[in-house]
């Protein structure tokens, strides 16, 4: 079986039908060679779920910020088979996951979506997560290679890093990923690495990851990242994505071949690594395109353990853990509090079986002899919301395709029953010539009197028309604005009109949209809100009524936080604040109540300037779908506190160590920061954070005696000193003392999480990764290990060092 399989596969496929394989058929489809019995298969979005290729709802597990925040491998083990058990119920053979860019700036819109600024943080987390989807004989994509740390230009910058920052942190995950976890899948990112692009990157792609790691799986293009078919057909991109492809489709790619300008045998790799994967995953025997639900118990109870394992104690005066049976009523305050954000924006954004409210779970939990109060507190909505389905007649849009950029004649497809959010491709317009423009139609029929807004934006260019009139105009896409910014900035890109409408009131709207040949995806959102008489007023109301809540109550919970709105892929932040008025909805609430817990529910980094003003924060992360329960678990105390900051999050934006050097100019962004991302920048500057990397408490308290340390591992005894049952995280941090060249002060080799019950000890062994012994040596082409002395420091954050103990590293490891 196995490769003679495969062998005679190949043997029997002429050049056209190898090259075939080499590109998808739609979005999320490729077909195989139906003539030999090769079937189509699917791969599917992504990280925390699978949206199947009908974006079928899925079970929601945290996101990836809150998953690298559990720094327990064991359980993100676990994450990863539930979702290949999802990917198995809805027939897809390879996750689009896990993203491992590192989060370099506290800006970029994907943060929520990767893991740490940590690269030996960052592989573990990978290496377990892929272990889990590919035990489960589903494959997984690591992604986006490479330094794709950015949604500022993502299509077109050059990340211009030096060599030994791109071994020594942005590759390490992917090189774990492949020597340890045998990871299926690489996605090549949208940008380009010192001036070649990710997709067609010779000593990228051909020389490190296939030459050097032996990556033996198939390198996937990012959605419409291809730029030519030459490079990407000579260099190592094997399958181009989404369909029909743009370069390698339709006979492309074999004509290439025919043409001399790339080789057969390149055609042959990758034919060779695409049909090995669909034997591993068993699609050779037969795919099937049903997509079931799998919302079982198991599934549901991963995602809540691992949404409380991810919760991390930023502070806490005694006020946590709640006692219900001590309190007689508590506010749940803020704009997360009923509508707490379960995931970010963009193409991680799933439908998920359900989610469960902060305010929710805290009232089920605290049951009712605890009287709870609600009070919004102020509004962090962003963008013009898109047009709910109930509110358009007759049963949604239709919406009409035209072939070769005219509505002159008849469509080729029409779709009915379309909801005013659109994402398609191919599938929707078969046979069609690009570009192709997508029309269509509905009536709005206005749910309440009032002055309404009105906008429409897409990925390309979106028109909008009221009536006989036309609304809105949106430029055509800029580079910053893709996937997820019309998840995120819906509004921001198109214009916006606004009219006066009765209860009732019919308005036929039309859209246009289109569709051009370089990225032949359609992915659009109309939307329709209705504004208040005096928004001013209004927020003021808000806050005193969240006020006057607190102030009656014997605790105030505040949930603030960020959304999908702001939070998104295809775009960046603009600053660290809260959105809206959230900074002084808390002053006010705990100027009137100073038992104040706060609820942070953001993906990303935010400004805490009340943060030594209140009683308790809790860092929750995009939780994924049992958020309200797991938020509820840790409040009470069901669950001791056990997340560690996954990132170092500055005080002020100034402070980051990449500051200087982001967005870039002139298309490039210069990694002039170099090795000193995160907390090594901030160590060796002397730069306080707000919060430093792998910090967060615990309800109990811990001793560590009798550490001891070597080249391979750190031991010590861990005594919960405390009387109740907690969790410690042990960090190990390596410093080099006598280096022959500059390097970071210290870097994280290995951590261990130990559940202890009251006044138990137990000995603990950290395994220290040879990566932090090493450096990458530019002139030697090789790793190297310097002998001499290095501290092995054991600590509860990268600021917070316990013990230290001197080794010395004799001969090259
Ligand atoms: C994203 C990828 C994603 C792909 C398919 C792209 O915009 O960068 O992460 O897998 O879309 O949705």
């Amino acid at each position: 079986m196995g490769e003679e399989r495969v062998d005679e596969l190949l043997g029997a496929m002429a050049l056209d039908e190898k090259a075939a394989l080499c590109h998808g058929r739609d979005l999320w489809t490729i077909d195989g060679c139906e003539r030999i019995g090769v079937p189509s298969w699917t791969v599917s979005d992504g990280p925390i779920g699978i949206r199947g290729r009908r974006s079928t709802r899925t079970a929601c597990f945290p996101s990836a910020s809150a998953i690298a925040a559990t720094f327990d491998p064991d359980l993100v083990r676990e994450v990863g088979v539930a979702i290949g058990h999802e990917a198995l119920a809805k027939n897809v053979q390879m996750a689009l996951g896990p993203t491992v860019n590192l989060h370099r700036h506290p800006l970029t819109g994907r943060h929520f979506e990767c893991y740490s600024e940590d690269p030996e943080l960052t592989a573990q987390v990978a290496v377990a997560y892929i272990d889990g989807v590919q035990s489960t004989g589903v494959g997984a994509c690591i992604k986006h290679f490479v330094a794709n740390d950015q949604e500022q230009e993502r299509f077109t910058i050059s990340a211009d890093v030096d060599e030994r920052t791109l071994r020594e942190l942005y590759l390490r995950p992917f090189e774990d990923a492949v020597t340890q976890a045998h990871v299926w899948g690489v996605m090549g990112a949208y940008n380009f690495v010192n001036g070649v692009h990710a997709c067609a990157h010779p000593e990228l792609l051909q020389g490190v990851l296939k030459d050097e790691w032996g990556f033996a799986g198939l390198v996937v293009s990012d959605w419409a990242a291809l730029k030519d078919g030459v490079g990407p057909g000579r260099h190592g991109l094997d399958l181009e994505m989404p369909g029909p492809g743009a370069f390698f489709g339709a006979g492309r790619l074999a004509a290439l071949v025919r043409a001399g300008e790339v080789p057969e045998a390149e055609v042959d790799d990758k034919a060779r690594r695409i049909l090995a994967f669909l034997d591993w995953c068993g699609a050779l025997d037969g795919t099937q395109s049903t997509e079931a639900e799998l919302d079982t118990p198991e599934q549901r109870s991963v995602a809540r353990r691992a949404a409380a394992a991810s919760m991390v104690l930023l502070t806490n005066d005694g006020t946590l853990p709640l006692e219900p049976a001590a309190l007689a009523s508590v506010a749940v305050i803020g704009p997360n509090a009923a509508e707490t954000a379960a995931l970010g924006g963009g193409s991680a954004t799933v439908s998920p079986y359900y989610t469960v409210s902060i305010l929710d779970g805290l009232r089920a939990r605290l049951g009712e002899g605890v009287e709870v109060t609600h009070a919004v507190g102020c509004s962090i909505r962003r963008a013009v919301p898109a047009m709910a389905d109930e509110d358009l007649a007759p049963g949604r849009f239709t919406v009409e395709a035209f072939s070769g950029g005219t509505t002159d004649g008849e469509p080729v497809a029409v779709l009915t029953g379309q909801s005013a959010r659109g994402f398609r491709g191919a599938e929707s317009w078969p046979g069609a010539e690009l570009p192709v423009i997508l029309r269509g139609r509905a009536t709005f029929l206005t749910p309440s009197a009032g002055t309404w807004r009105f906008t429409g934006g897409g990925l390309h260019h979106t028109r909008l028309w009221l009536d006989d009139g036309p609304a809105t105009d949106a430029e055509p896409a800029t580079d910053n604005m893709a996937a997820g910014a019309i998840n995120a900035g819906l509004g921001n890109h198109a214009g916006v009109t606004e009219r006066v409408l009765e209860e009732g009131q019919p308005v036929e709207l039309t859209f246009e949209y289109e569709v051009p040949p370089g990225m032949p995806v359609a992915l659009y959102t109309m939307g329709a809100g209705l504004l208040g008489d005096d928004p001013e007023a209004d927020a003021q109301a808000q806050i005193a009524a969240a006020v006057e809540a607190a102030r009656s109550a014997d605790l105030a919970v505040v949930v603030v936080g960020s959304n999908d709105e702001w939070e998104s892929e295809g775009a960046d932040r603009a600053d660290l604040d809260l959105p809206g008025d959230q900074d002084e909805l808390i002053r006010a609430v705990v100027a009137a109540n100073p038992r104040t817990v706060i609820i942070h529910n953001s993906g990303s980094p935010m400004a805490m300037p009340w943060a030594d003003d209140v009683a308790a924060i809790v860092q929750a992360w995009y939780p994924g779908q049992e958020g309200g329960n797991a938020v509820a678990d840790v409040l009470i105390g069901d669950v001791d506190p056990s997340g560690r900051m996954p990132t170092t999050w500055p005080k002020r934006i100034e402070d980051t160590p990449a500051y200087d050097w982001y967005p870039g100019e002139g298309g490039h962004v210069r990694y002039g920061e170099g090795l000193l991302v995160g907390y090594r920048g901030f160590e060796a500057r002397g730069v306080e954070p707000l919060w430093a990397f792998g910090h967060g408490l615990s309800y109990t308290t811990f001793e560590w005696n009798e550490v001891a340390a070597d080249g391979d591992s750190a031991t010590l005894e861990v005594v919960n000193t405390g009387d109740r049952a907690g969790t410690e995280v042990v960090q190990a941090y390596v410093a080099a003392l006598d280096r022959p060249v500059d390097g970071p002060p210290q870097v994280l080799a290995g951590f261990a999480k130990v559940a202890l019950g009251p006044r138990e000890a137990r000995r603990v062994r950290v395994e220290l990764s040879p990566a932090a012994f090493r450096r990458w040596d530019t002139e030697a082409q090789a790793w190297v290990v310097d002998p001499g002395r290095y501290d092995v420091r054991l600590g509860r954050s990268s600021g917070d060092i316990v013990a230290t103990r001197t080794i010395g590293v004799e001969v090259p490891r």
